[in-house]
């Protein structure tokens, strides 16, 4: 069911403390924490606690912790010290989305490309 753990989700696991993550923030309804493979000076992952497999579907299930996620994503650019940082929310296999629950990379500390590849 949506909102539901997925026994094979990555993400469900890093919420329910099964897999390590390097955690930076948490609410109630989000976790942020390093990616394992950064493309960037910063770049973390904002995710809902609850599974949804995109951001979009997030949004018309749960408006409240997709905005929770969006307002975190501006947290912890504040923390790294990024004025200027890039939220990405990669949508389908064609886009690069490897992890099917939804996610924020938020990227910073170096000079972002406009538009990007
Ligand atoms: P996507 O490609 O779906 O937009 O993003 C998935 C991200 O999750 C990738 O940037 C990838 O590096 C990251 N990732 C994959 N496995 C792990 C993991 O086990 N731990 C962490 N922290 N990040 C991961
Ligand atoms: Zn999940």
């Amino acid at each position: 069911m949506a909102g539901e753990p997925q026994a094979d989700c990555l993400f469900c696991k890093i919420v329910a403390g099964e897999v390590p993550a390097t955690v930076v923030r948490e609410t109630e309804t989000t976790l942020a924490f390093r990616d394992i493979n950064p493309q960037a000076p910063t770049h973390i992952l904002v995710i809902p606690k609850v599974h949804h497999p995109d951001a979009a579907s997030l949004a018309a299930a749960e408006p409240k912790i997709a905005a929770d996620v969006l307002r975190e994503a501006g947290e912890v650019a504040a923390e790294e010290k990024s004025e200027s940082y890039r939220i990405v929310f990669n949508t389908g296999s064609g886009a690069g989305q490897t992890v099917f629950h939804a996610h924020a990379h938020v990227l910073g500390g170096r000079g972002l490309q406009w538009p990007p590849g």
